[in-house]
């Protein structure tokens, strides 16, 4: 059996959709030198999305477009490191022990340059920053 058919066996849960719609956020990610790693990261930041653990269905897969449309988004109007001009990523920060930051702040902004990692503190929420941006529902 060649290695295609056996791709072709796992992957026969997914429709040729759904793969299409992989394709093309793993191409954006590829594109901008992210990793999956960084991907389930990212995913795992966005609190609507933590729910989703596991098999992925088609409704997944269209908030994944979604999310992978407003990542663009933000990637291309997005603000951008005021030092080194990389996209800077938004972080929620006091939701809980590990991300204690100092009282009233809600995000961080995180320079995406692992060699800057300049950041700033905002007392807006990340869904407030990216409507400051044009970016949102
Ligand atoms: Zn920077």
């Amino acid at each position: 059996m060649s290695s295609i058919d056996i791709m072709q066996r796992e992957l026969a849960v997914f429709s040729y959709g759904q793969k299409q719609d992989l394709l093309t956020l793993l191409t954006v990610l590829d594109q901008h030198g992210w990793s999956t790693d960084d991907f389930k990261v990212f995913m795992a930041e966005l609190k609507p999305m933590s729910a989703t653990q596991g098999k992925f269905g088609d409704k997944d897969f269209e908030k994944i477009k979604q999310y992978s449309d407003r990542m663009q988004q933000w990637v291309d109007d997005g603000k951008k490191c005021p030092v080194c001009s990389s996209v800077m990523w938004i972080h929620e920060v006091n939701t809980g022990p590990g991300n204690q930051v100092g009282e009233g702040l809600r995000s961080q902004l995180l320079c995406s340059n692992k060699d800057c990692l300049y950041a700033e503190y905002k007392e807006k929420d990340p869904d407030e920053i990216l409507k400051e941006y044009g970016i949102g529902d």
